[in-house]
């Protein structure tokens, strides 16, 4: 029997990759991308995905009670995962109301009309009903010392961002004990891979490199993340859905902390590879021998926090998940997946962003 399952962000980048993914595991699966297309949504990132029968694209906002009705009430999904979220912490910096609206307003109106399906079903349906709301480490606030964050570690979100993913968070646990809505929460460290928009760091010093513009670095460089590749993180989304227990959180990450002067140093080391800067045009016209010669530091981000890491080990143990790339085979792919897809990039970006410097208001 078909299911159908509704994917709420699934034109942005770890959305759209999912989408991928879950069509992949599950050949009689059906999938409402459900996604109001802000500058980050992007629908040729699910092309294959909407020819190939089993995906829709329902343009809405998960902050519109009417729309999200319709689509509980048209589709009756086994499922919802929330991924819709305004996610740039620089631009939560710059202004944090549409991301109260979206990831905090937006997530109570996905649970309220939740609530309301969850009443319409029967006693069978009804507990094999999942919400599981995708969620970020940055909740956890900033790290010092060798300590990770676990699932029990106490919030502390230090951007409008972090704060607005920590609230539906809290919502998502309420929902459970107060209604019981079979809810499940993940919380992600960073993600690389295909299909990222460019304003976050990865791509956007790759684009700017091959462009011999500056690469900004905050601060001093040395903020640790823990990057995960967005395929790991895809399965382990899909794991908690099928396998994990409702009013569960699930840390996901890859035990790969780098800070970020390490992977602009990676990046530029492996552009010189791919694209050697002696024989890049734009290079040449800056006057500019290696990338790495155009790193810059700049003024840091209000609230920075220092380090971030994940201990996995509850859903490596509970639910059996492993993430199966090695961050340095999976840098190297990514960046080659952007220079091979610079009209993507190009197409993205177009009248939207100029990858000029985000998040500097005080
Ligand atoms: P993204 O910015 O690339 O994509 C967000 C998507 O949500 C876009 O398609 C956008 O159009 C859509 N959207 C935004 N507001 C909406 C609204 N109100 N209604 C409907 N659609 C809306 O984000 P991403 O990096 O793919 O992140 C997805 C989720 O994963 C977010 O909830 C984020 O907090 C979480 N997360 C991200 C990371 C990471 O490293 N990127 C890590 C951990 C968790």
């Amino acid at each position: 029997m078909q299911r159908t399952i509704i994917v709420t962000g699934g034109a942005g980048f770890i959305g759209s990759n999912f989408v991928h993914y879950i069509l992949a595991q599950d050949s009689e699966l059906k999938v409402v991308v459900f996604d109001k297309l802000t500058y980050a949504g992007n629908l040729p990132n699910i092309a294959d995905a909407l020819k190939g029968g089993r995906c829709v694209h329902v343009k809405a906002d998960i902050a519109d009670p009417l729309a999200v009705k319709k689509v509980f009430e048209e589709e009756r999904p086994f499922a919802i995962v929330n991924f819709a979220a305004e996610t740039h912490v620089d631009r939560s910096i710059d202004g944090p109301k549409e991301f109260i609206e979206s990831n905090y307003m937006g997530v109570f109106v996905l649970l309220e009309r939740a609530r309301a399906y969850c009443g319409s079903l029967d006693e069978g349906a009804r507990k094999a009903f999942r919400f599981l709301q995708v969620s970020t480490d940055e909740v956890y606030g900033s790290l010092g010392g060798n300590d990770l964050f676990r699932e029990n570690t106490p919030y502390a979100p230090n951007s409008p961002y972090s704060a607005s993913k920590a609230g539906a968070d809290f919502l998502l646990r309420a929902y459970f004990h107060t209604y019981a809505l079979p809810g499940i929460i993940t919380n992600c460290s960073n993600n690389y891979g295909p299909y990222q928009f460019p304003e976050k760091l990865i791509p956007l010093v790759t684009l700017n490199a091959l462009e011999a513009r500056d690469l900004p670095i905050y601060g001093d460089g040395g903020n640790i993340r823990d990057w995960l590749h967005v395929g790991d993180h895809c399965a382990g989304i899909w794991l908690a859905l099928e396998k994990g227990r409702p009013g569960e959180k699930y840390n996901i990450g890859g035990n790969n902390e780098r800070s970020n002067m390490q992977v602009v140093s990676r990046i530029c080391g492996e552009l010189e590879l791919l694209r050697p800067a002696k024989d890049n045009p734009a290079m040449k016209a800056r006057g500019v021998d290696f990338y790495s010669d155009l790193i810059i530091f700049v003024k840091d981000r209000p609230g920075h926090d220092r380090r971030y890491a994940i201990d996995a080990s509850k859903i490596r143990k509970e639910l059996g998940w492993k993430p199966t790339f090695d961050f340095e085979s999976g840098i190297t792919q990514t960046i080659s997946w952007y220079v091979e897809n610079l009209d993507w990039c190009k197409k993205i970006q177009e009248g939207k962003y100029e990858r000029e410097r985000l998040g500097v208001a005080q």
